[in-house]
């Protein structure tokens, strides 16, 4: 299958309307506005096995599908999450930067598909040229009258209203988005009742990320056959995949799904910067955990990752070379998801902090065997006694150190006792002689 995310990535300025329509987009949109049903639309994407790329991977159509049917007395609105704040991730705005027509018609045809005429783009705020770049795009089509009164000279109306962020891991979860989208605290909501019932201002919404919606124009242009001949059974199509860290390449690749990071690394993003060894990965994102080097040859999907015991979350990968130390890495984590906790649930907010502090102990030669139990503790106490997902995010990167790298823990934590136990004693020595 032919590259149809990321073919416009390669460009020093953005592909804007003449030339996209030069290039065919907006085509597929026009048609499924003029010929097709909303359910049309919602059964080829079901039938396509899409799902969704924020990090959850539920069926994108079946998610459509619980969107209500019948006119209401009020709006449907469909969600566009640009939040894209996981670390390791950088996929959602190559897309908006480099090639936003390709987001904006996945967006025309996800609101046609769930009868929502506006969309709001709710983007993280520090992607500035992300955002200047989608206002540009959807001011050339309310101009070319796309949007507006009459998309496509229909009599269906349609607008995309823009939404910038205030710099909150939190708000990527969408329920706390919805409410940061709402002029409130991005905090997440108890769920039920689930957007699709009771979302945006109170009215029927489906959520849906930025390269999922990337994804639907392909869809409809050529068909659910044609989507499932790439990636795995369970997961088809391409992936955007970042890699990132110690690499001689960083950069996003698109390849199907199920290819494994072992390709990734070290055919695409040129292997371990320097020649160095690796030490470990990190599949998905920071909250997926670490991997050892003999894992890199598991198909990058959501369901081999499983297995593993860890995910596929945005399929961000972090290399992480020998020389650095796992307990470091995984501090930068602790004090990262500590900070981002939005503190309205005891285990999450404790956790979090508590977890930071033990390995915080390990860092500073501390560490002791009864802190593994502790930190195993800690953790599972906070899972799934909470309003959302959060604990296994920081979770994530502290059991799979635990996990695969105890050793290593105990090992760093030792040398680091004993090289400060040595500085003291040469302090105190050259204190005596002085
Ligand atoms: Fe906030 Fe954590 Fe509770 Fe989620 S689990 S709502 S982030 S305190």
């Amino acid at each position: 299958m032919e590259n149809y995310l990321s073919t416009e990535f390669r460009r020093a300025t953005p592909l804007f309307l003449e030339e996209a329509r030069a290039k065919g987009r907006y085509r597929t949109a026009q048609r499924v506005f003029e010929t097709l049903t909303p359910e049309q639309v919602v059964d080829e994407v079901k039938n396509s096995g899409l799902r969704g790329r924020g990090g959850a991977w539920f069926p994108t159509g079946i998610k459509w599908s619980f969107m209500p049917k019948e006119p209401l007395k009020g709006p449907s609105y469909l969600v566009i999450n640009a939040d894209e704040g996981e670390p390791g991730t950088f996929k959602d705005r190559q897309i908006m930067e480099k090639d936003p027509h390709l987001l904006l018609e996945g967006i025309l045809i996800g609101s046609f598909a769930i009868r929502a005429e506006t969309a709001f783009l709710y983007i993280r705020g520090e992607y500035k040229l992300a955002h200047d770049t989608l206002a540009q795009a959807i001011a050339e089509l309310e101009a070319a009258g796309i949007l507006g009164d009459a998309a496509f000279g229909t009599k269906r109306k349609m607008r995309i209203v823009l939404h910038r962020g205030a710099g909150a891991y939190i708000c990527g979860e969408e329920t706390a988005l919805l409410n940061s989208l709402e002029g409130r605290r991005g905090e997440p909501r108890p769920k039920p009742p689930f957007p699709a019932v009771w979302g945006a201002f109170g009215r029927p919404t489906s959520v849906n990320n930025v390269e999922t919606l990337a994804n639907v124009p392909a869809i409809l242009e050529k068909g659910a056959a044609w989507y499932k001949s790439a990636g795995t059974a369970q997961a088809p199509g391409h992936l955007l995949f970042g890699v990132s860290g110690a690499v001689e390449r960083p950069g996003c690749f698109e390849l199907p799904l199920g290819t494994t990071a072992r390709e990734l690394v070290e055919r695409w993003a040129g292997g371990v910067k320097g020649g160095r060894r690796m030490k470990a990965f990190i599949p998905g994102g920071a909250s997926t955990g670490f991997l050892p080097p003999d894992r890199l040859d598991v198909p990058m999907d959501p369901e081999s990752l499983r297995k593993e015991g860890t995910m596929l979350g945005t399929g961000g990968i972090i290399v992480i070379p020998e020389g650095v130390e796992i307990v470091d890495a995984a501090r930068v984590f602790s004090r990262f998801f500590r900070h981002e906790t939005c503190g309205q649930c005891s285990p999450c907010r404790e956790g979090s902090a508590w977890s930071d502090q033990v390995v915080g102990r390990f860092q500073r030669g501390e560490g002791r065997t009864e802190d593994f139990v502790l930190l195993d503790a800690i953790m599972r106490g906070s899972k799934q006694r909470t309003i959302c997902v959060f604990p296994e995010a920081f979770a994530g990167p502290l059991g799979s150190a635990v996990k695969h790298f105890k050793d290593d823990l105990m090992a760093v934590s030792a040398r680091r006792a004993a090289a400060d136990a040595g500085s003291g004693a040469a302090a105190h020595g050259t204190a005596s002689h002085g």
